[in-house]
């Protein structure tokens, strides 16, 4: 079990576009161990990306099975160099962040998208997903590209809120 420490807004690693994995080896294998424990610390965050530990490589993990009346889910996920290569709708959605714990924003994403990735055992894979874990894919595929729902807020007058107590 290793729960590491979460990286936090403003540092610089999380501007970082992060670096595509190429093999499975026991350096990735002991990344995704780290990323699976850190994410069960959090029991109310459903993702997160390697360079929230300070790791700048292509590897999330999402579970929208934690978000109560997530019905429509695949469970967790590991999912190593995810690319989204479509899109469809659009909807609002209020985000927030393990690494931004002082704001939460209501963010425009897509309703719909499909991924491809791989997953452990480097086997080419997709996931299609609908609005709760669409919006979750993207967030933490944006983290992947060194982009945070801040960078997406339109309005921070109107769609950015402090959030009251930490998650
Ligand atoms: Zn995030």
């Amino acid at each position: 079990m290793a729960v590491k420490d979460i990286v936090k807004y403003p540092d610089p690693r999380l501007k970082v576009t992060s670096d595509s994995v190429y093999q499975i080896d026991k350096y990735i294998l002991q990344t995704i161990k780290d990323l699976s424990d850190t994410l069960d610390a959090y029991p109310h965050t459903v993702g997160i990306a390697a360079p929230q530990i300070g790791i700048t490589l292509r590897i999330i993990i999402i579970d929208a099975s934690k978000k109560r009346n997530c019905r429509d889910n695949h469970g967790k996920l590991v999912l190593i160099n995810p690319e989204i290569y479509s899109y469809d709708g659009l909807l609002q959605f209020r985000e927030g962040c393990l690494s931004i714990p002082d704001f939460t924003a209501n963010i425009n994403r897509a309703k719909e998208v499909s991924v491809c990735y791989y997953d452990t055992a480097f086997k080419r894979q997709f996931v299609k997903a609908s609005d709760f874990e669409a919006v979750l894919l993207q967030h933490e595929i944006d983290h992947l590209n060194g982009v945070l729902f801040l960078d997406r807020v339109i309005s921070k007058r109107t769609d950015l809120f402090r959030r009251k107590k930490y998650i």
